[in-house]
Protein backbone atom coordinates (compact mmCIF):
# COMPACT_ATOMS: atom_id res chain seq x y z
CA UNK A 1 0.00 0.00 0.00
CA UNK A 2 1.24 3.45 -1.51
CA UNK A 3 1.03 6.31 1.24
CA UNK A 4 -0.68 9.51 -0.49
CA UNK A 5 2.24 11.36 -2.32
CA UNK A 6 0.51 14.65 -0.89
CA UNK A 7 0.90 13.25 2.80
CA UNK A 8 3.36 15.97 3.96
CA UNK A 9 5.96 14.81 6.95
CA UNK A 10 7.68 17.52 9.57
CA UNK A 11 10.82 16.13 11.15
CA UNK A 12 11.56 18.59 14.09
CA UNK A 13 15.33 17.65 14.62
CA UNK A 14 18.76 19.52 15.18
CA UNK A 15 21.34 17.43 14.84
CA UNK A 16 21.91 17.55 11.29
CA UNK A 17 23.56 13.60 11.46
CA UNK A 18 19.98 12.78 12.22
CA UNK A 19 18.09 14.71 10.23
CA UNK A 20 20.53 12.83 7.34
CA UNK A 21 19.74 9.30 8.74
CA UNK A 22 16.05 9.79 8.51
CA UNK A 23 16.57 11.28 4.93
CA UNK A 24 18.43 8.04 4.31
CA UNK A 25 16.46 5.72 5.60
CA UNK A 26 13.39 7.16 3.87
CA UNK A 27 15.15 7.03 0.73
CA UNK A 28 16.25 3.78 1.20
CA UNK A 29 12.73 2.64 2.04
CA UNK A 30 11.27 4.62 -1.02
CA UNK A 31 9.33 6.48 1.18
CA UNK A 32 8.54 9.59 -1.21
CA UNK A 33 6.36 11.78 0.54
CA UNK A 34 7.70 14.98 0.80
CA UNK A 35 10.16 15.51 4.23
CA UNK A 36 10.14 18.76 5.62
CA UNK A 37 12.91 19.66 8.18
CA UNK A 38 12.41 22.56 11.09
CA UNK A 39 15.78 22.97 13.21
CA UNK A 40 13.36 23.64 16.85
CA UNK A 41 10.25 23.77 18.27
CA UNK A 42 10.00 27.40 17.69
CA UNK A 43 11.00 26.89 13.80
CA UNK A 44 8.76 23.98 13.54
CA UNK A 45 5.71 26.11 14.96
CA UNK A 46 6.36 28.95 12.60
CA UNK A 47 6.45 26.56 9.96
CA UNK A 48 3.33 25.06 10.51
CA UNK A 49 1.33 27.97 11.46
CA UNK A 50 2.77 30.65 9.50
CA UNK A 51 4.16 33.91 9.95
CA UNK A 52 1.24 35.88 8.67
CA UNK A 53 2.00 34.84 5.50
CA UNK A 54 0.05 31.45 6.06
CA UNK A 55 1.92 27.86 6.63
CA UNK A 56 4.70 27.17 4.51
CA UNK A 57 3.77 23.23 4.41
CA UNK A 58 0.45 22.54 2.39
CA UNK A 59 -1.20 20.63 3.14
CA UNK A 60 -0.07 20.38 6.91
CA UNK A 61 1.86 17.43 7.77
CA UNK A 62 -0.30 14.51 9.23
CA UNK A 63 2.82 12.91 11.43
CA UNK A 64 5.86 14.52 12.81
CA UNK A 65 8.89 13.54 14.17
CA UNK A 66 9.94 14.69 16.82
CA UNK A 67 13.14 14.59 18.94
CA UNK A 68 13.66 15.64 22.19
CA UNK A 69 16.51 17.92 22.95
CA UNK A 70 16.78 21.04 21.15
CA UNK A 71 17.66 24.71 21.77
CA UNK A 72 15.29 27.53 21.95
CA UNK A 73 12.62 25.08 22.17
CA UNK A 74 12.15 20.98 22.97
CA UNK A 75 10.22 18.68 21.93
CA UNK A 76 7.82 18.71 24.87
CA UNK A 77 7.69 22.71 24.90
CA UNK A 78 6.58 22.24 21.30
CA UNK A 79 4.14 19.24 22.18
CA UNK A 80 2.36 21.81 24.96
CA UNK A 81 2.28 24.37 22.24
CA UNK A 82 0.79 22.11 19.63
CA UNK A 83 -1.86 20.41 21.52
CA UNK A 84 -3.18 24.10 22.53
CA UNK A 85 -3.91 24.83 19.12
CA UNK A 86 -6.96 23.92 18.09
CA UNK A 87 -5.70 23.89 14.14
CA UNK A 88 -2.62 21.72 15.29
CA UNK A 89 -3.42 19.59 18.47
CA UNK A 90 -4.63 16.46 16.39
CA UNK A 91 -1.47 15.55 14.22
CA UNK A 92 0.26 12.14 15.44
CA UNK A 93 3.32 12.58 16.32
CA UNK A 94 6.25 10.07 16.87
CA UNK A 95 9.50 10.86 19.25
CA UNK A 96 12.36 10.37 17.95
CA UNK A 97 15.11 10.52 20.56
CA UNK A 98 18.59 9.37 22.69
CA UNK A 99 16.29 10.24 25.87
CA UNK A 100 15.40 7.14 27.87
CA UNK A 101 14.47 9.52 30.83
CA UNK A 102 10.99 7.95 32.52
CA UNK A 103 10.17 11.84 32.67
CA UNK A 104 10.36 12.41 28.76
CA UNK A 105 8.03 9.12 28.13
CA UNK A 106 5.52 10.44 30.77
CA UNK A 107 5.52 14.22 29.53
CA UNK A 108 5.38 12.99 25.96
CA UNK A 109 2.66 10.01 26.27
CA UNK A 110 0.19 12.90 28.81
CA UNK A 111 0.57 14.99 25.22
CA UNK A 112 -0.99 11.97 23.35
CA UNK A 113 1.79 10.77 21.09
CA UNK A 114 1.46 7.98 18.77
CA UNK A 115 5.14 6.47 19.80
CA UNK A 116 7.69 7.29 21.85
CA UNK A 117 11.20 5.36 19.54
CA UNK A 118 14.80 5.62 20.78
CA UNK A 119 16.83 6.35 18.52
CA UNK A 120 18.32 3.75 16.90
CA UNK A 121 22.15 3.13 16.87
CA UNK A 122 23.40 2.55 13.04
CA UNK A 123 21.86 3.23 9.71
CA UNK A 124 20.66 -0.53 9.40
CA UNK A 125 18.26 -0.15 12.32
CA UNK A 126 17.39 2.99 10.98
CA UNK A 127 16.23 2.12 8.03
CA UNK A 128 14.40 -1.03 9.74
CA UNK A 129 12.47 1.44 12.11
CA UNK A 130 11.67 4.07 9.50
CA UNK A 131 10.13 0.91 7.39
CA UNK A 132 8.38 -0.33 10.59
CA UNK A 133 6.79 3.44 10.54
CA UNK A 134 5.68 3.71 7.30
CA UNK A 135 4.17 0.15 7.67
CA UNK A 136 2.19 1.54 10.34
CA UNK A 137 1.08 5.05 9.00
CA UNK A 138 0.34 3.00 5.40
CA UNK A 139 -2.14 0.86 7.49
CA UNK A 140 -3.83 4.43 9.40
CA UNK A 141 -6.21 6.41 7.90
CA UNK A 142 -6.32 10.46 8.00
CA UNK A 143 -8.84 12.90 7.41
CA UNK A 144 -8.98 13.91 3.73
CA UNK A 145 -7.24 17.59 3.64
CA UNK A 146 -8.95 18.53 -0.07
MG1 LIG B 1 18.64 17.00 19.55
Amino acid sequence: MIIDRKMNFLLVEDDTIDVKNVQRAFKKNDISNPLHVAGNGEEALLMLRGNGVGPSIVPPPQVILLDLNMPKMNGIEFLQELRKDPELKSISVFVLTTSDEERDKVAAYNLNVSGYILKPIDTTQFKDAMKTLEAYWSLCEYPSQE
